[in-house]
């Protein structure tokens, strides 16, 4: 079976799929996406994605390409045409298709959206999970506006690659009060040596992860003691357990950070219980088939 990318208005060949040479989104990085988990044959808390999506076109003042109905039903259809069981849905809006130019193009020109969809092994995340990962620091080099998720990732890809050269899986950004802000792809979380789970509010310097609001309900639920405040990355390294959270990942335990062995150099028991609860907390549409 072939690969479908929805492309403005088209299911087309994965293959064949491509935007404009002059679409903002290419030139200026102007542009925005949302990434949801696909569990079990379903879509892992659409709501939640299409409002984060909502927020962030109304703050870089770009359009909905579509309906919310439309494009939660384009979602569905991509995954579905996709026979994406367990994966990502990935879905991308621009400020779309102009002569090149920094001020916004007129009302006459549409949103660019694109969405695409890919099956991951759930076997090889499980078996990440029981090992756990290594993340290196990185200094916090990003425009303040992190919790607007746009397309322009360039200082996220150099500090993950940083990261991947130096034996992790993951950055960890330090801003210049030494705090951890946030991975370059997920959210940070630590479990202080007295056993409290701490993970620094999404007021600023971070992106609100879905994941992130899915955990913290968990927390709620099971009445794990909690803190929602900066934590410094010299309390991180004397942790006993630490964690990512993302759509892409779920619950991620982290086992080094740096060359500093977190806790026992295992994945901690409030991470695996966390990632294991993880879908009784989430709001779930069955793609049919
Ligand atoms: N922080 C950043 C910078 C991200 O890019 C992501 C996900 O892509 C997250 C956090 C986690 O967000 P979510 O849980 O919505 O996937």
């Amino acid at each position: 079976m072939s690969r479908v990318a929805y492309v403005n208005g088209q299911y087309i060949r994965h293959k064949d799929a491509a935007v404009h040479v002059e679409d903002r989104g290419y030139q200026f990085a102007d542009g925005v996406y949302e990434v949801c988990e696909v569990w079990n044959g379903q879509i892992v808390d659409m709501p939640r994605h299409l409002d984060r999506l909502d927020r962030s076109l109304r703050e870089l003042r770009i359009d909905w390409p579509m309906s919310r109905q439309a494009m939660e039903f384009v979602v569905s259809e991509v995954v579905r045409r996709n026979m994406v069981h367990n994966g990502i849905v990935y879905v991308q809006v621009t400020r779309g298709v102009a002569k090149r130019d920094h001020f916004f193009p007129g009302s006459d020109v549409a949103p660019s959206v694109v969405v695409t969809a890919r099956s991951a092994s759930p076997a090889v995340a499980a078996a990440q999970a029981e090992k756990g990962i290594a993340v290196v620091t990185y200094p916090e080099n990003r425009w303040p506006r992190v919790d607007i998720k746009t397309v322009a990732l360039l200082p996220n890809v150099l500090a993950k690659q940083n990261a991947k050269e130096n034996g992790g899986k993951e950055a960890w950004y330090v801003d210049t009060d030494g705090n951890v802000t946030e991975g370059g792809s997920t959210n940070a979380w630590i479990v202080t040596k007295d056993g409290v789970l701490v993970t620094r509010p999404a007021e600023s310097g971070i992106l609100k992860g879905i994941t992130r609001a899915v955990v913290l309900d968990l927390v709620a639920r099971e009445g794990i003691s909690f803190e929602e405040r900066p934590f410094s990355l010299e309390e991180a390294l004397e942790a006993r357990e630490a964690f990512v959270t993302a759509a892409s990942t779920l619950v991620m335990p982290v086992v080094r950070i740096d060359d500093t062995v977190v806790g026992n150099g295992h994945p901690g028991s409030v991470a695996t219980r966390l990632r294991d609860a993880f879908h009784t907390a989430t709001d779930l549409k069955a793609v049919v088939a």
